[in-house]
């Protein structure tokens, strides 16, 4: 195995690795530096997805210790019918059409074969296990409930079914669930390192669902997917904010300890909009290792390379000790992120970074 992967690993155990990994995602194929790749070939074609994961690491001075593979995430969706306006490399297809619509639908939803219909994404995984030597690398898995209130369905439904058809939204997440366990046990089959999990993406569950509904309808159904995966070597969760808001709002759910609920390895979440570095270690230091530290708006997107490296050296100061620390962004990073920005990261992970033997 790789320098790397031992270097992934050893955060993963809570260990001290010989120096701080890192690692950096986006909508790789929707990046204008990465010319020649499209993002809608890479929802259906396996290979274009990897070529464009590839071509990133190739792009970059230093090598990436740990890659995040992210398909579009309705990849699923796309499969039971639901369509998405692809245009002009847009990161962000708009949606046209969901599948299910009427609270009768979620019953029309079927277990998608990880070799049929999903056989591309498993071949994306396929190519990067064989092309990689060892690099370790982590696939995206997203939620069951993300999945129905943002791609198989739409908010409203899925807030109306909570309370008036809970048995329908249920019998509609029974086989999201099964389809996303299914898949994910094939990329692990595959050979992909583990999973990024992603929890929370592009709305407002966090104000909108209720305690109670957070553990029956996120929580519950998340743990069947990765307890599923439960050997995975690398299991991160993804605390999303993208849709605008926070757990720490309504609850304070991320600084009461909540996501220990979740059977992972490691947490990342936007620690430029709620709780700071120091606090996350603080309180789930002794079971998670912690990724974050870098901010993808202010600092990588519109940051000089100077102010990246700066903000890298303080992150490594505020969370690097002991180790079970990896840098990373809040989220995905935004397309138009500087290519000299992925390597400023890179530079001050090896000059900051190092542990003293
Ligand atoms: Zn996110």
């Amino acid at each position: 195995m790789s320098d790397r992967y031992e270097r992934v690993m050893a955060a993963m155990r809570r260990d001290v690795p010989d120096r701080v990994p890192w690692a950096l995602w986006g909508h790789f194929p929707a990046v204008p530096f990465l010319k020649y790749y499209s993002w809608e070939k890479a929802n259906r074609d396996g290979e274009e997805s990897a070529r464009a994961h590839m071509a990133l690491l190739r792009s970059l001075d230093y090598k990436m210790d740990l890659l995040k593979v992210t398909p579009f995430y309705r990849f699923m969706a796309c499969q039971w019918g639901s369509k998405f306006r692809w245009e002009d490399n847009d990161e962000s297809p708009a949606t046209m059409d969901v599948t299910v619509k009427t609270p009768g639908d979620w019953e029309k939803l079927w277990v998608l074969d990880p070799r049929k219909e999903l056989r591309e994404a498993l071949r994306c995984v396929e190519i990067l296990a064989k092309e990689l030597y060892g690099m370790p690398f982590i696939y995206t898995i997203p939620s069951p409930i993300v999945q129905a209130l943002h791609g198989v369905s739409e908010p409203e439904r899925v807030y109306t079914d909570m309370v008036e058809n809970p048995d329908a939204l249920r019998e509609g997440l029974e086989t999201i669930t099964q389809t996303t366990i299914d898949f994910a046990k094939e990329v692990m089959a595959e050979g992909a390192t583990g999973v990024f999990f992603g929890i929370g993406g592009g709305g407002d569950i966090w104000s909108r669902m209720t305690r109670e509904q957070l553990e029956e309808y996120a929580l519950g159904y998340d743990k069947r997917v990765l307890e599923a995966v439960g050997d995975a070597p690398v299991k991160l969760l993804h605390i999303c904010s993208a849709g605008g808001e926070d757990p720490q709002k309504d609850g304070g759910l991320m600084e009461e300890g909540w996501f220990k609920n979740y059977p992972v390895d490691a947490i990342n979440w936007d620690d430029a909009l709620f709780t700071p570095l120091e606090k996350a270690k603080e309180i789930y230091g002794d079971r998670f290792c912690i990724v974050g530290g870098v901010d993808r708006n202010r600092t990588l997107l519109e940051g000089t390379s100077r102010h990246v490296e700066a903000a890298v050296k303080d992150a490594i100061e505020r969370a690097g000790r002991g180790g079970s620390f990896i840098v990373g962004p809040g989220c995905t990073l935004n397309a138009h992120t500087p290519l000299e920005n992925y390597n400023a990261v890179a530079r001050a992970v090896e000059k900051y970074g190092r542990y003293k033997a």
